[in-house]
C-alpha cells in the first residue's frame, strides 16, 4: 500500500490479527511481527502489546500516520502521545538534549514502564506533541513491542489502544472490541504484566515531577534520584495548561456511574437499593463472602495483599463492570502507597468521569 497522504482518511473494513502469543521472545522474531512492522513503516496504525497496556502505534515522524491514531481513538488533538523506542540510542534522534536526571532514570528503569518528558527536536511530528516543546519517550520491555518497533525501523507514537475515554486494553480482545474496522491490525501477544499505563515523569525542570503515577512507583524514583530531587506534585500550584494535558480528559470510565466507597459498603449499597437501583460491587476477594449477597453483580478484584495483581486486572474488571449494566457500581479504595498510587489515580479518574 502507498504511504498515506496528509489528511487522507483510511477506512479499514477488516482489521488484521497477527497472533504471536506462542513466541518465546527470543530472536529471530516471527514473520507476523515483520509484517506488522512493515505496516507501521508504511504509515499505518497497528495495535500491539506492551508490559503496561496495549498500545496503538504509528510512525512518530509522520503527521498523516499519527492522525490515524487520533481518528481511530476519537482522541482530542491537544492530548500528546508517548513515543516508543526499541533501543536507548534512538532517543538522541528525538530530543535536543537529554537532562541528567532523565539519563539516570533511563539507566535505572529502561526498558520498562517509565515515560520521560524531555525537550523535543524537529524530527517529531507536531501532532505527536500537540505543539509542546517537549516529547514523551519510553523504551518498553515487552519483547513483542521491542521487536515490532525495531522491525518498523521508526520511532513509534503510541497511546493506549482503546477508544478515548474507555478503560485501557490489557487483552487483544479489548482492542478488537474498541477499534475493529478502524485500524490496520492488531498484534496479539501475551498479557500486559503491569496492566496500568507507564509512570510519566517531567525531566525538564529542576526536579523530577510525576505527571502520572504508573508501573514505576514514586518510591522507586526517589531511591534513584534522592528525595530532594523528586517534586511532590500534589503541592504544585494549579497551572493553567496542565503539564500532562491528558489529565484533563474523561478516562477509564465504565458507562454506569462508578462510586468509590471509603466508609461502609453496606450503607452505600442499602441506600442505592432503597432508591430502586441495581448495584454492582467491586471489592477484594477477602470481602467476597460478606458483600456478594448485597450486590446484583460482584466483581472480585483480587487479594488485598497482592495489589500488583489488582492493578494488572483493574481495566479488565472495569470493562466487566461496564458490561454488567447495573445502575451504579461501588468500588473499594486502596492505600496510595507503591502501585496503590496508580491504582487509586485510575479509579478516581474513572469515578470522576461517571
Ligand atoms: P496515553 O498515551 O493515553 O497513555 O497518555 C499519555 C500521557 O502522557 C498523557 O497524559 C499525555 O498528556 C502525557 N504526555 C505525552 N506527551 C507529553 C508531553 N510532551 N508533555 C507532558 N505530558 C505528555
Ligand atoms: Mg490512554
Amino acid at each position: 500500500m502507498e504511504r498515506m497522504k496528509r489528511g487522507e482518511k483510511m477506512n479499514y473494513k477488516q482489521t488484521r490479527m497477527w497472533d504471536v502469543d506462542n513466541w518465546d521472545g527470543k530472536e529471530p522474531s516471527p514473520p507476523e511481527i515483520e509484517e506488522a512492522g512493515l505496516c507501521i513503516s508504511r504509515g499505518e496504525a497497528v495495535a500491539f502489546p506492551t508490559e503496561t497496556v496495549y498500545g496503538l502505534g504509528a510512525d512518530a515522524r509522520s503527521d498523516a500516520a499519527v492522525e490515524q491514531i487520533f481518528a481511530a481513538k476519537g482522541r482530542p488533538g491537544d492530548n500528546p502521545l508517548i513515543v516508543h523506542i526499541g533501543e536507548r540510542s534512538q532517543w538522541q534522534h528525538l530530543t535536543s538534549s537529554v537532562p541528567d536526571m532523565a539519563e539516570q532514570l533511563a539507566d535505572a528503569f529502561w526498558p520498562g514502564p517509565l515515560t520521560l518528558i524531555v525537550p523535543k527536536n524537529n524530527a517529531v511530528s507536531e501532532k505527536v506533541t500537540a505543539g509542546l516543546s517537549t516529547v514523551a519517550v519510553r523504551m518498553p520491555e515487552h519483547p513483542v513491542a521491542r521487536a515490532l518497533i525495531n522491525k518498523a525501523g521508526v520511532p513509534v507514537a503510541a497511546p493506549s489502544a482503546n477508544r478515548s475515554g474507555r478503560p485501557s486494553p490489557t487483552k487483544a480482545e479489548h482492542v478488537t472490541y474498541d477499534l475493529d474496522g478502524k485500524i490496520a491490525g492488531i498484534v496479539k501477544g501475551g498479557g500486559a504484566g503491569y496492566g496500568l499505563e507507564s509512570t510519566v515523569v517531567d525531566c525538564t525542570g529542576e526536579k523530577a515531577v510525576v505527571l502520572r503515577p504508573g508501573g514505576i512507583t514514586r518510591e522507586q524514583l526517589t531511591r534513584v534520584l534522592g528525595e530532594e530531587n523528586v517534586a511532590e506534585s500534589a503541592g504544585l500550584p494549579q497551572e493553567e495548561a496542565p503539564k500532562a494535558p491528558g489529565m484533563k480528559y474523561r478516562h477509564y470510565a465504565p458507562s454506569s456511574p462508578l462510586v468509590l466507597v471509603e466508609g461502609s459498603m453496606h450503607e452505600a449499597v442499602k441506600e442505592a437499593q432503597r432508591e430502586g437501583k441495581t448495584v454492582g460491587i467491586m471489592a477484594v476477594d477477602e470481602h467476597h463472602a460478606d458483600l456478594q449477597k448485597y450486590a446484583d453483580v460482584f466483581i472480585a478484584l483480587g487479594s488485598k495483599d497482592e495489589l500488583s495483581d489488582i492493578a494488572a486486572r483493574l481495566y479488565d474488571n472495569l470493562r466487566l463492570a461496564d458490561q454488567s449494566r447495573v445502575d451504579v457500581i461501588f468500588c473499594e479504595t486502596f492505600p496510595k502507597k507503591g502501585i496503590g498510587e496508580a491504582v487509586m489515580n485510575r479509579l478516581e479518574k474513572a469515578a470522576s468521569a461517571s
